[in-house]
């Protein structure tokens, strides 16, 4: 048996507030949401992360978050959504099975917004050799 939580809610052996399930992905209530309506978006295949998970589940997976995000954001009556995926402990993963955030936002709802580290031309211009020559 898995170890890993989002395998068991998949396989239902731990329950969940299932919003939408095909025979590839699977969406569910956070138990913990940020805002209302905050909903998970999982491929029913187990990879740790979206740098593991294959082309094709995360093309199952944004076809399911095109077409159920929009109606979160209407049910929750929101004004727009984050949708947002955390890889590795340093950016905030807990759970290590892909998944994407759809986290409903209101105007003026308070969440701080990203702080920015900043940095000058010949940084940026550098980093992004950098980048590309490492691809
Ligand atoms: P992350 O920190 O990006 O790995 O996100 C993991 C998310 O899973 C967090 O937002 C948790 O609140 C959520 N979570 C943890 N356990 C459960 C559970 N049993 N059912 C639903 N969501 C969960
Ligand atoms: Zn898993």
């Amino acid at each position: 048996m898995s170890d890993c939580l989002f395998c068991k809610i998949i396989a239902g052996e731990i329950p969940s507030l299932k919003v939408y399930e095909d025979d590839y992905v699977l969406a569910f209530l956070d138990i913990n949401p940020v805002k209302a309506g905050h909903t998970l978006v999982v491929p029913k295949n187990h990879a740790a992360d979206v740098s593991q998970s294959s082309n094709e589940d995360l093309a199952q997976v944004m076809g399911v978050v095109r077409k159920i995000a929009p109606k979160i954001q209407e049910t929750v009556g929101g004004d727009g959504f984050n949708l947002m995926t955390n890889v590795g402990e340093a950016a905030g993963q807990s759970v290590f099975h892909t998944h994407f955030h759809i986290i409903p936002r209101f105007k003026d709802d308070g969440l701080p917004m990203w702080p920015h580290d900043g940095a000058t031309d010949e940084e940026r211009v550098a980093l992004a050799e950098k980048i590309k020559e490492n691809l």
